[in-house]
């Protein structure tokens, strides 16, 4: 059988630059993010600096990871143990994760068709949990409809936080994703859209929550060496009130994020070159649904979902096995237990009982995806789909094959 060869899990190298960076900061030896020469500034703080600026806001502090952005967000916006967030029902782990990490208790909010959470039942679930915090996940890059969505949150109070894990560089109704709420939260691990290894992002226009943020991230008491952070003058009261969680970046993640931020541009129409050419590819596969994508998101295709909804759970668990045998991983949320990076809230079995998700539960029994690296080039696309089409096939011939045994078995 022939199998496509490429791997779905590998980025491209980093760029010579981003190299030469890394080395310097290398050479230096100071790696810790406070740790400047006289008159250094420091790649931590000037990377803060550069992406607060590509988003047009004045905060940003760069962290651990995604997901420790979010606790951080949580904390810095006032959360109290015990108290209801709510949250997307589709979404990654590390989402109820982090809420659960900041101490409060994940409220989970249905989907609509296209994945996006469901304005109708945010409503719903603000007014029956009384939450004050809405953790939003741009899940797998789709941006739900923000209008009705801020709306919301404004009427009922609710701090709005956003998780652009996969929106980093996307934008809606021309604003970048991550502005719309009180603190948006971004991820630079391998498989978003900039790579360090590890490492999160955080940015907001509220002086406090980021002074709060800065404190909480550990920074002990050299705030002053942010570049986008309030005045130091301005921490006084702050600094005595917040504990320290220590989860600073370094000096050699940010040296190899700095040059890719300023690639995003050009990383973002490459990703939807990949991404247009293998959704043109789909729409040939009678079988395949793809998600409405709103013309007021401009989204970055570094991966791509589409779903079954005429197919039954067997046809598609022989689907996913013919591609998987073709070098295609291509992850399905429908399978009784989640693999590599698919989630179903079924198996956050820590949350308390969970709201009715009918939406969530009928699209994520047919939903795949699809990861889009960027080393795979234009032809890569038509090869893939090529690859699913005899998959599709097989799938639907052993169907038949099955549904005739069963007739001659009478
Ligand atoms: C990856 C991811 C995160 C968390 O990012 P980490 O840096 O891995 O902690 C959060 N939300 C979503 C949707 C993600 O995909």
């Amino acid at each position: 059988m022939r199998r496509f060869a490429k791997s779905f899990t590998q980025q491209e190298a980093l760029s010579e630059d981003a190299i030469e960076a890394a080395v310097a900061v290398m050479r230096s030896g100071r790696l810790h993010r406070y740790n400047l020469a006289e008159g250094e500034q420091g790649e931590t703080a000037l990377l803060e600096a550069e992406f607060a600026e590509s988003l047009g806001v004045d905060f940003a502090l760069a962290c651990a990871s995604g997901g420790y952005a979010l606790q951080l967000a949580l904390r810095a916006c006032g959360l109290a143990p015990g108290d209801k967030v709510l949250c997307n029902a589709f979404t990654l782990s590390p989402v109820p994760g982090s809420i659960h990490a900041a101490g409060g208790e994940a409220v989970l909010v249905d989907i609509r068709e296209d994945t996006t959470v469901d304005p109708e039942d945010l409503e719903r679930a603000a007014g029956e949990s009384g939450a004050r915090f809405f953790v939003l996940s741009h899940m797998r890059g789709h941006i739900g409809d923000m209008e009705a969505i801020v709306a919301i949150c404004e009427a009922h109070d609710i701090v709005l936080i956003e998780d652009c894990a996969h929106t980093m560089g996307a934008a809606y109704q021309g604003r970048p994703s991550g502005t719309f709420g009180k603190v948006g939260c971004f991820s630079t691990q391998t498989y978003k859209h900039i790579n360090s290894g590890e490492g999160g992002l955080l940015a907001t226009q509220d002086a406090e929550v980021m002074r709060r943020a800065v404190i909480l991230s550990g920074s002990y008491m050299l705030f002053d060496r942010h570049l986008a952070a309030p005045d130091a003058e301005s921490f006084a009261e702050t600094r005595l009130v917040m504990p320290n969680m220590s989860g600073r970046m370094d000096n050699l993640r940010a040296a190899v994020l700095r040059p890719q931020l300023a690639e995003m541009a050009r990383r973002r129409a490459r990703w939807n070159a990949l991404y247009r050419r293998l959704e043109d590819g789909l729409a040939r596969m009678p079988q395949v649904e793809r998600l409405e994508r709103p013309p007021q998101e401009d989204f970055i295709g570094s991966s791509i979902q589409f779903r079954l909804p005429c197919l039954g759970h067997d046809t598609i668990a022989r689907f996913i096995a013919g591609c998987e045998a073709r070098g295609i991983p291509l992850k399905w949320y429908g399978k009784a237990l989640p693999e590599d990076y698919t989630s179903r809230y079924d198996s956050w079995g820590y949350l308390p009982a969970t709201r009715p998700l009918p939406t969530a539960d009928r699209v994520l029994a047919t939903l795949c995806d699809l990861r889009l690296p960027l080393t795979f080039e234009q032809e890569d696309c038509d090869d893939i789909v090529a690859l699913m089409s005899n998959a599709m096939d097989e799938a639907l011939n052993d169907d038949e094959a099955t549904s005739n045994d069963a007739i001659g078995a009478n």
